[in-house]
């Protein structure tokens, strides 16, 4: 397949998946290039050492141009490990959890990092929307003052609601931005802790982000094990041992792809544009309902929706008459159901508009 075809391809279709999901075209074919000849070394970024100039070059642009984008202060590290935002679920208590930390649940990825803390000491969760599916994000919460941290799930990928302001808290925040990162300029200076899996908005799986606040560190006294210890990636500048090279390498091409276009103001003008052309489409058509009733809480990235019960049985017809358009990835998660379009960066505005003008020939088409 040439580089022309695979642009082709991918142009045929609107990829509408949650994570994995739909990278930059210029990420796609700068991975390729780089994977046959990586930086003029003749080799595969596949095979050449992570010790090599060319690579060390690639790592310390990546974690340059990720300060860069998201102005992320000087006493901070941004490290790229491995084992997904599902590691960073036990691997945040195990680091930071003394004797008491506060958590918000909304939604399953929240359950799940609490779940794990559990096992390191006492958890407070000062709020959940469980009672409504997730359906929202809880106001008026106390945050105890006396918890070692204070965790958030920022956007909640499978409910499809979002917290889109950095929030104020006494202790310590935490932030699991694996589905947001990069959509909106972020005051980092507010967390001590932002963690993600690359494969949402930025790059293929298998790396793992971490913006972290030098200084957190320190204050519990089990034994870490040296991998899963937060200074060891600190103190060796995210090369302790061999990082995700080729994860790296192409999450670097996006950062590049994300600055050339504007940055994360930017990237967020486009995101609120092409959620907005969705919502509308949502609120305005009479087999659909937005799966999230407060317009506040509603995600830019996860956009979930369901069939209003007049229509249910023509769900899997508008799944199938959305396919032959080139629509892929808009099936709901299993434990929601109905529907999902992710909106992350790299989907363009015209992919929005041909799922709109399904939805609207579709309810011609059964009404
Ligand atoms: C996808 C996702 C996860 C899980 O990430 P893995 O890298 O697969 O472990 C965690 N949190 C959120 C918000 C997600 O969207």
């Amino acid at each position: 397949m040439t580089n022309k075809d695979l642009k082709h391809s991918a142009m045929k279709k609107h990829n509408f998946y949650a994570g994995p999901s739909i990278l930059p075209q210029y990420t796609i074919e700068k991975t390729i290039e780089g994977i046959k000849d990586f930086a003029g070394t003749g080799l595969s970024v596949l095979e050449v050492s992570h010790r090599s100039k060319e690579f060390v070059d690639v790592m310390n642009q990546a974690q340059a141009l990720f300060k860069e984008l998201l102005n992320i202060p000087d006493d901070y590290s941004v490290l790229f490990l491995q084992g997904g935002a599902s590691t960073q679920f036990a691997m945040i208590p195990f680091n930071l959890l003394n004797k008491k930390a506060a958590y918000l649940d909304t939604g399953a990825w929240s359950s799940k990092a609490i779940k794990e803390a559990k096992g390191f000491g006492d958890v407070t969760v000062v709020a959940s929307s469980k009672d409504k599916g997730y359906n929202y994000i809880p106001k008026n919460y106390n945050i105890p003052t006396d918890a070692d941290y204070f965790h958030i799930t920022t956007n909640n990928t499978i409910a499809g609601t979002e917290i889109k302001e950095d929030i104020d808290s006494p202790v310590p925040l935490i932030a699991d931005m694996s589905s947001d990162i990069f959509s909106r300029p972020v005051d980092v200076s507010k967390y001590a802790l932002i963690y993600g899996g690359a494969q949402k908005n930025l790059g293929p799986a298998g790396a793992t982000f971490v913006i972290i606040k030098n200084d957190i560190l320190g204050k519990v006294n089990r034994h870490i094990p040296t991998m899963l210890n937060y200074k060891t990636h600190i103190d060796k500048g995210s090369m302790f041992n061999t990082p995700p090279v080729l994860a790296v390498f192409s999450a670097l091409q996006t950062l590049k792809w994300l600055k050339d276009n504007g940055g994360v103001a930017a990237a967020q003008k486009r995101n609120e544009e092409k959620a907005k052309i969705l919502y509308d489409e949502i609120d305005r058509n009479k087999l659909f309902s937005a799966a999230v009733p407060n317009e506040a809480d509603r995600s830019l990235m996860n956009i979930t929706f369901v069939m209003n019960d007049n229509y249910k049985q023509y769900e899997q017809d508008f799944l199938d008459f959305a396919a032959q358009r080139g629509i892929v990835g808009i099936k709901g998660h299993r434990s929601v159901g109905g529907f999902r379009a992710s909106t992350y960066n790299a989907l363009p505005k015209e992919s929005v508009e041909v799922l709109v003008k399904a939805m609207q020939d579709f309810e011609k088409q059964v009404s």
